[in-house]
């Protein structure tokens, strides 16, 4: 953009590059050249150095050395959200940006941890390790918890670790495995921020706002930001109630306090502004329950099999069961009539699962996988529980499931729609913005080409 239309700026440190070549400014100004030209040397240097209005704003005008991404996750961010209520900083993105025109299409499953990891890398969950929130790893028998920050756990190469590979520096206010040490990424203290949900979302902001007062060879050319919001709401009441827009709401205020305060330091149009979800919300009510104990005169289920029952239902037999054999008589029973719900849920060796899922190349995912319709739940038995709420994990073909995708900076053409996508696409869309030489990964290479514009 033509740096004259930028608003004055709070802050006045400079370590502008261009500044200042008198060839590209006297281009600018005409009239300058020309008095210049035909006035002595010395009224032209107190001219240009003094009076220029042009001169005046390149000086106070902060440059960004490198682009500059910053993604944002809002979890749990539905798409639709953005209809729900007043969001105008939202909007405002989106209208001056690129959108997903249905959304961001999650991976499956579509739970927490393997999509922001997703996100992250690229890869799909079975390649980057992190196929559920909670796991066991059936060699060692560890455990993986949301709190686990061991690297064997975490595979591929997140964009954190990419960046500084590249010599650059990276910032996370939180996100799954940026705690992690990875290559040349040891969560640096200043950049790296130890996960703490009791943070206010506008500390966070403000942080991340501060990276922009450094010296440009120290600004972060990726940052993350993360919102718990609306996910912690919409699984409390659910995704059709009306609390949920107070959270939708309050995640909306953040984004205006970031486009705030990027633009008191004069950056906002050239900070690529990313924001996604990691997966929608559905209501989970009216007593859409399946009780694995009705599967007893079939097969039983013990608990021990079972290391997570919804809505990602997975099932590891001791050694010595024949998997197919228990798969055919779960499906038996399901689709007797006499199990209630049965046929809303199937079960599959994990290597029949649709290929779309892209599910079953891990040790760690179990062998036997349910898939479970929209808004049911599974249990291992009648716990009389009425509960109304809100769930996610189910098959990331649901629409209720896709969350969203806007970009907007530099290289987003302003008003612009975009078929849907998988997030698995963004890894490759930040490393073409950044402009470094991303790991290999399950995106594809010509996607950036497809949603955003040329560089100049
Ligand atoms: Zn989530």
């Amino acid at each position: 953009m033509d740096p004259a239309t930028k608003k004055p700026l709070i802050s006045q440190q400079s370590d502008n590059n261009s500044f200042q070549n008198p060839n590209s400014s006297s281009a600018r100004s005409p009239s300058i050249a020309l008095i210049a030209f035909s006035a002595s040397f010395a009224f032209f240097f107190f001219f240009f150095f003094v009076l220029s209005p042009v001169n005046q704003i390149d000086t106070s005008a902060r440059r960004l050395v490198n682009p500059v991404v910053i993604l944002i996750s809002s979890d749990g961010f539905r798409f639709g959200y953005q209809y729900k209520t007043h969001t105008p900083n939202i909007h405002r993105l989106i209208k001056n940006g690129t959108v997903a025109e249905l959304g961001l299409i999650p991976v499956f499953p579509t739970l927490t941890f393997p999509n922001h990891y997703s996100i992250v890398t690229g890869l799909y969950p079975p390649y980057h390790g992190i196929i559920n929130n909670y796991f066991t790893d059936p060699v060692s028998g560890d455990k993986f918890n949301m709190g686990s920050h061991e690297p064997k756990w975490w595979l591929g190469e997140p964009l954190w670790e990419t960046v500084v590979n590249h010599g650059f520096k990276a910032a996370t206010y939180f996100w799954p495995g940026s705690e992690v040490t990875k290559g040349n990424w040891d969560c640096p203290s200043y950049y790296c921020q130890s996960y703490n949900g009791s943070v206010p979302f506008q500390d966070r902001v403000d942080t991340v706002l501060s990276y922009f007062d450094l010296p440009s060879s120290e600004i972060p050319v990726f940052i993350t930001l993360y919102f718990e919001e609306p996910d912690h709401q919409g699984h409390q009441v659910g995704p059709d109630d009306p609390q949920i827009t107070q959270a939708v709401a309050h995640v909306d205020r953040m984004i205006g306090r970031l486009i705030d305060g990027l633009e008191q330091r004069g950056v906002f149009e050239d900070v690529t502004v990313i924001m996604v979800g990691d997966h929608g919300m559905v209501g989970t009510c009216d007593e859409k329950l399946i009780f694995l104990n009705d599967l007893a005169p079939w097969i039983p289920i013990p608990s021990d099999w079972v290391y997570s029952y919804t809505p990602l239902l997975a099932i590891r037999p001791p050694s010595g069961y024949d998997l197919a054999d228990v798969v055919g008589k779960m499906n038996d029973a399901l689709q007797s009539g006499k199990v209630d719900n049965g046929e809303y849920l199937k079960v599959y060796l994990k290597e029949e699962l649709p290929e779309r899922l892209h599910y079953s190349a891990s040790d760690r995912i179990p062998p036997i996988i349910g898939l479970v319709a929209e808004g049911y739940k599974i249990e291992l038995k009648n716990s009389k529980r009425q509960e109304c709420g809100g769930a996610h994990g189910y098959d990331n073909a649901y629409f209720s499931m896709r969350t969203i995708f806007i970009g907007h900076g530099p290289q987003f053409a302003r008003g612009r729609v975009v078929p849907s996508f998988e997030n698995v696409q963004i890894y490759n869309i930040i490393t073409s913005i950044i402009k470094i030489q991303g790991a290999s990964n399950n995106g594809t290479d010509s996607f950036p080409n497809s949603i955003l514009l040329p560089t100049l």
